[in-house]
């Protein structure tokens, strides 16, 4: 799932998590390196959810041109704790495209997926960083980004939660 830079909530810089008054002893303090190489392994594999709010079930039912409702009734569930994007049989999310490795509604993916891989719970530790390290080639490479950039990227974060 190839990651786009998102347009941060800068914020008013005066609360305690903004950006430039994170703590230095942050694990991810200097940064962390991640570009994306399109390899579309974190889109398949082993379940998990991808979680999606109203107002994206209605970008990607009309990127698709297809109604909200039909929309649910083909790619939702409600199995995980929140609306989330089926899945096919084989783990493979239901927007996957094996024969290009690539997502069919990619203009308009979930915010989740945007984010990938700065989720709270694989910055809450760099063992969870690490773990899914294993599993992404584009993780600890490339860009690198740093705390204040991280920061943002994790108050964008729509089920914070759940991820
Ligand atoms: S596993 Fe990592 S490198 Fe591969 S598509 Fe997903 S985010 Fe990109």
């Amino acid at each position: 799932m190839p990651t786009d830079r998102l347009d941060p909530d800068n914020g008013c810089g005066q609360c305690a998590d903004s950006p430039e008054n994170l703590p230095s002893a942050l694990w991810w303090g200097n940064g962390l390196r991640f570009s994306c190489i399109g390899c579309g392994r974190c889109c398949r594999g082993e379940p998990g959810a991808i979680f999606i709010t109203p107002a994206e079930e209605s970008a990607i039912s009309c990127y698709l041109g297809i109604s909200t409702e039909d929309f649910g009734k083909r790619f939702k569930t409600s199995r995980w704790k929140a609306p989330s994007l089926k899945e096919k049989k084989n783990g493979e999310c239901i927007f996957y495209q094996a024969e290009n490795a690539r997502c069919s509604v990619y203009p308009v993916r979930p915010l989740q997926c945007r984010l990938f891989p700065f989720w709270p719970v694989l910055l809450s530790s760099e063992e969870e960083w690490e773990k899914a390290a294993e599993d992404c080639p584009g993780m600890n490479s490339g860009r690198l980004y740093s705390a204040p950039e991280i920061a943002e990227l994790l108050a964008q974060c729509p089920f914070p939660s759940l991820l």
